[in-house]
């Protein structure tokens, strides 16, 4: 692998898996379970850590470390291991770090799947949990008990776009001896560094920006390298590893991912600032709209305001569902990150399973609406909003 000190739009295209015998331009796919020896004392100097190279891909493939080695450089870590989802990145730092009796402490407005962790998997093996109110550090501290060790957090969180000091949370948790695991898959490492803020670990699910595209599934993990190795050992024991094709895909991905994160910015900040005048709208949530309630702390911690736009309709649940129904050409799925324009209505769907008053806690209003802004031009994107919200008024 080449050691890069190059800027990170040259470091994400031009760090590659050396060429093969073919001298092919774009990274080959090695689709292979596992590398031949040598001889049987090369196999035995491979295992003695004696000798570098691949040896199985459940340890690691070029592929894999190609794409690690990018995202390690994007997010200023040193080490990293990736996944075959978000998920099995979340779980894998938590199950990976944690023991029997520990507890964690998590902002209340985590992704379901990972509440899912916290509140039904963890606790059969003894580790308990707590919220913290993501945008009310004051009323943390009470929060830590002398067996807390880990802190995982989002910023902005999903769907509310509400945010939380990394830098006060980084000297938080030093001072009182907790880990800190940053899930920053909505800013994306082009817009945000948890590291350089004080977090030990940062978790991507590459199945968002950094694909980009909708393709497939990945997770990542990098961050202080003593807490990475023993994360490697745990991945590498209890398997889920990131497909070498997916890595491949991944990797190609993110000699992309500054110029699309640039431009899925310059069309949110566009649907916001026009939604801000749409009478059917109660508000709009934008990082860096002046009107969000945390818009000194976003235009510090984050370079642009992110892909995502928030907004509340006037006629709540039932006009999200007919908003919903009269759009033509965004998509109504559950994913975020992608090319195509998404629109999700939260209430109804990805947080249903939510009493009202457990949604209203993590800022879920009823006809709260999460676009996910996508890559298409402008005014089709805010075309097709504005025609829908009109309908549905
Ligand atoms: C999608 C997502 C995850 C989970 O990632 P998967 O790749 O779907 O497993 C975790 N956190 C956030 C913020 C996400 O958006």
């Amino acid at each position: 692998m080449l050691e890069q000190k190059r800027h990170l739009e040259t470091a994400v295209i031009r760090t590659q898996t050396p060429a093969s015998g073919h001298r092919e331009h774009a990274s080959s796919i090695y689709m292979t379970s596992s590398f031949t020896f040598e001889s049987a004392e090369h196999a035995r100097a491979l295992f003695a850590k004696e000798a570098e190279g691949q040896i199985y891909s459940r340890y690691g493939n070029p592929n894999v470390d190609e794409f690690i080695a990018k995202m390690c450089q994007l997010e200023g870590a040193e080490t990293g291991v990736a996944l075959a989802s978000g998920m099995s990145a979340v779980f894998s730092a938590l199950a990976g770090l944690l023991n029997s009796g520990d507890h964690v402490l998590a902002s209340r407005s985590v992704f379901g799947s990972t509440h899912q962790i916290l509140s039904r998997i963890l606790p059969r093996w003894g580790i308990s949990y707590s919220y913290a109110e993501i945008a009310q550090p004051e009323t943390w501290e009470v929060l830590v008990r002398p067996e807390t060790r880990l802190c995982i957090v989002e910023t902005p969180s999903n769907p509310a776009l509400d945010l939380i000091d990394l830098a006060w949370l980084g000297d938080f948790c030093r001072s009182h001896n907790l880990i800190l695991v940053v899930d920053n898959v909505f800013a994306t490492p082009i817009l945000q560094n948890p590291i350089s803020l004080g977090a030990n670990i940062v978790m991507h699910s590459a199945t968002k920006y950094i694909d980009g595209q909708g393709r497939g599934l990945g997770g990542v993990l990098v961050g202080d390298h003593a807490l990475m190795q023993d994360l490697v050992f745990f991945t590498r024991h209890s398997g889920p590893s990131l497909s070498p094709f997916n890595a491949w895909m991944f990797s190609k991905s993110l000699e992309t991912l500054p110029l699309r994160v640039e431009r899925h910015c310059d069309n949110a900040e566009k649907l916001a600032t026009c939604l801000e005048q749409h009478p059917q709208i109660a508000f709009v949530k934008y990082p860096h709209l002046p009107s969000h309630p945390q818009y000194e702390l976003a235009k510090r911690q984050m370079r642009r305001g992110g892909g995502i736009v928030t907004f509340e309709l006037e006629g709540g649940i039932d006009q999200g569902r007919r908003f919903l129904d009269a759009l033509e050409m965004c998509s109504l799925t559950a994913n975020l990150g992608d090319s195509r324009t998404i629109a999700t209505h939260p209430a109804s769907t990805t947080h249903s399973s939510l009493t009202e008053e457990e949604r209203l806690a993590v800022g879920i209003t009823p006809g709260l609406v999460r676009v996910s802004v996508g890559l298409e031009h402008p005014d089709d994107i805010v075309g097709d909003i504005v025609r829908a919200l009109d309908m549905s008024g």
